[in-house]
């Protein structure tokens, strides 16, 4: 089997990584740089037969929107629905890949003796897999983005329990390689946080900035409303994101059935995300009528009259501030983004008590170790990661590969 990165060796994000064996090859992720990349991959230019995606986020699966509908896609059934969604509201046209749900620990066969199967992890978003290949007697491990301790961390542990055995070669992640995690170590940290701001500032109102898709701090913050007797106000999308995955996933609150949720639906940014749902009736059924029901729908006025009651994740708050006297604001998400300005002129308003609550999606130098401990590969090659040096100091076997670089197998 022959192995190319094509994006990965040297940066987080935009991971693309091929596997070939006989006529057969396929791509772990073609996801879109995060920033600055240096490396440009086309797919054009890349001949190859299927893709997998191991989850949800930008710098994973970005570029499957160039792709025909010659390619099968495999994708966890409700990633495809949170990616289709996403485009829905960012006003792009539907994707035409077709499409191939994985399930967890189910193996996919592309060719006589060629398959993945796909293992289910935790991640800061839902269906995050990693993947083992197998093909000519070899076997290839691509770890995809995980941790250990976010709400599945069982997931993290049924892995170490049961790893795929004879590793010939372990692909794995190093965002978090030389980043610390200390003040929030886990989820559970982050919500009790969130609390405790919520507790002490009860007289005023507490905004969320955070992805709409990261299910589990958006329970985070629900449950701490719940323990405050707050009301979550959330918006549209937020709201459609939550129905999206609670369809699987029963605990994630839906909000035509959880209490003390609300959707905001006129002002900010719901008049452009209504027009989407107005274009796309079909794809939304029930939901375009659910959040106009009395019980669920929330408007600025009735917020503004009693702001301290509220915990609040709404774009484009910022408009808000005016006709407020103080409020929270828990800063949810990696810090590396508060360099935007948007972001820098809520931390300075002299009216914002800002706090920065969050735990990373990726796992700890320390999981690392366990995880590559378990796998016991022959060879492990750097991958999401801006410090691929650095493995050597903490891992057995490592073999840096270069963007582009083809290893046989
Ligand atoms: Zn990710």
């Amino acid at each position: 089997m022959d192995l190319t990165i094509h994006r990965g060796t040297q940066e987080i994000g935009g991971s693309c990584v091929q596997v070939t064996s006989g006529g057969c090859s396929i791509l772990l992720d073609a996801g879109s740089p995060l920033g600055d990349s240096r490396t440009d991959v086309d797919l054009g230019k890349i001949e190859f037969d299927d893709v997998f995606i191991s989850h949800p986020h930008q710098d994973h699966f970005g570029l499957i929107e160039n792709l025909g509908s010659d390619k099968t896609v495999h994708i966890g059934e409700t990633a495809r629905q949170l990616v289709e969604t996403t485009r829905i509201f960012l006003g792009k046209p539907p994707l035409i890949n077709s499409f191939s749900p994985l399930n967890n620990r189910t193996w996919v066969e592309l060719r006589p003796g060629f398959r993945v199967m796909p293992y289910l992890m935790d991640h800061s978003c839902v269906d995050a897999f990693g993947f083992l290949i197998e093909t000519e007697g070899k076997r290839l491990y691509y770890s995809g983005d995980f941790r250990a301790h976010g709400r599945r961390k069982r997931a993290f542990d049924w892995f170490l329990n049961d790893p795929p055995r004879d590793i010939d070669l372990l692909l794995m992640e190093g965002t978090m390689m030389v980043r610390d995690n200390t003040v929030y170590a886990d989820e559970v940290a982050v919500e009790q946080g969130m609390l405790e701001v919520l507790r002490k500032h009860d007289d005023r109102p507490c905004f969320l900035i955070c992805s709409g898709q990261h299910i589990d701090r958006i329970c985070a913050a629900y449950r701490a409303c719940i323990q405050t007797n707050r009301i979550f106000v959330i918006d549209i999308y937020t709201a459609f994101i939550l129905r999206t995955v609670a369809i699987r996933f029963p605990s994630v609150p839906d909000i035509s059935t959880a209490k003390n949720i609300r959707v905001l639906t006129k002002g900010l940014t719901a008049r452009a995300h209504y027009r989407k749902i107005s274009e796309n009736r079909s794809y939304f059924g029930a939901f375009a009528r659910d959040i106009f029901k009395p019980e669920t729908n929330i408007e600025i006025d009735e917020i503004m009259a009693q702001q301290s009651r509220y915990f609040l994740k709404i774009s484009n708050f910022s408009d808000l501030l005016t006709d407020i006297q103080h409020c929270s604001v828990i800063y949810s998400m990696w810090s590396g983004y508060l360099e935007e300005q948007k972001y820098r002129d809520i931390k300075q308003n002299p009216k914002v008590n800002f706090l920065e609550i969050h735990t990373s999606g990726h796992a700890i130098r320390n999981d690392l170790q366990r995880f590559a401990a378990k796998l016991k590969p022959k060879h492990l090659v750097p991958v999401h990661t801006d410090k691929a040096k650095d493995y050597e100091n903490f891992f057995e076997n490592v073999l840096v590969l270069q963007d582009g670089e083809t290893l046989h197998i």
